[in-house]
């Protein structure tokens, strides 16, 4: 696999490596300083580059990428080129496939400082290859074409919400498995499971989580398989839901089925809503017609209601008709 740096990540990583050791820095400045020996600018760029880019390799981070990559077999097998460039800071880092079969380029964008941090490194890119590593992979029949859907721009996200989340989920069971698991990282899925899945029983959001965590870190879903589960929902919610929906309200402030945001105005499930329950369950197989909704959802269902009827009333007029023949 051929590696490309680019010299803006190459720079700054060496030149954050030298400022936080004291003994380095004061190489780095000395070599620094005689790269101004040069009499044309030229020269002293291309000097400055080959300063960093030799520091780059002394460091060990060539060999710390393209050591890393080789834990990854479909990406090992498959990729041709790994290009690294510059990400401002941590919150900004990037990872992309591209290419085709024999020609396959990942280019992954790294702050300076994850490169020196080596468990920031490795849960990082970790995380990132392995779910390349999935797309490249025949068993994990990946179908870029292939993505959840909604009636609604919100039951839309809320699928492509619930699909990265589970796909993400499985990648940490196995980066576990792997030693690469920062601690922390558990609770932000139980806390993300929670509100992708409008869990509000503490209880059966931690079952929900071990359970998927214990069956996927041997043997990991497939792409067919979370949008199936995005779709349809975790068997522990129907649970949660049915409970609350018989017994009671939800409490104000918990989470709403549909949109997953903290709610204090529930519409019940009324016989207004009633002609909306189709709909809605196409959206969200998971949601039961008993449990309440919040007031903006059941907004939004309505307003989608009206526009069909209104559709179809413009449609069944035949003038509307004749003028419009592709109508349907
Ligand atoms: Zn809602």
């Amino acid at each position: 696999m051929e590696l490309v740096l680019h010299p803006g990540l190459v720079e700054r990583t060496v030149f954050e490596a030298a400022r936080r050791d004291g003994t380095l820095r004061a190489h780095y400045e000395r070599q620094f300083a005689q790269c101004y020996g040069h009499a044309s600018s030229a020269q002293r760029e291309r000097a400055f580059a080959e300063l960093h880019r030799r520091w780059f390799t002394e460091l060990g981070l060539d060999q710390l990428l393209v050591g890393f990559v080789r834990g990854f077999p479909h990406v090992h097998e498959q990729v041709c080129r790994l290009v690294v460039a510059r990400a401002p800071a941590p919150r900004a880092q990037t990872s992309e496939l591209y290419g085709a079969p024999g020609r396959f380029t990942i280019v992954l964008t790294i702050a300076p400082t994850l490169m020196l941090d080596r468990s920031a490194f490795d849960y990082w890119a970790g995380h990132e290859l392995l779910r390349i590593d999935d797309m490249l992979n025949p068993a994990f029949g990946h179908r870029p074409g292939e993505q959840p859907v909604g009636h609604t721009s919100a039951a839309q996200a809320l699928m492509t919400d619930r699909f990265a989340l589970l796909w993400a989920i499985s990648i940490d069971a196995r980066l576990e498995r792997r030693g690469a698991l920062p601690r922390t990282v558990r609770q932000v899925r139980t806390g993300e499971l929670a509100r992708a899945f409008a869990l509000n029983d503490p209880g059966a959001i931690s079952t929900a989580l071990d359970d998927l965590w214990h069956d996927w870190a041997g043997s990991p879903p497939t792409h067919s398989q979370l949008i199936h589960l995005a779709r349809t929902g975790l068997a522990v919610s129907d649970q949660s839901a049915v409970q609350s929906s018989v017994v009671a309200r939800p409490p104000a402030g918990a989470l709403c089925p549909l949109c997953r945001f903290p709610t204090f105005d529930w519409t019940d499930s009324s016989p207004e809503l009633e002609g909306l329950n189709g709909v809605i369950c196409v959206d969200f197989p998971d949601w039961s017609p008993h449990e309440p909704i919040c007031s903006r959802c059941a907004e939004v269902y309505r307003a989608g209601a009206r526009r069909r009827q209104n559709t179809s009333t413009r449609v069944s007029s035949p003038l509307a008709a004749a003028g419009n023949p592709r109508s349907d």
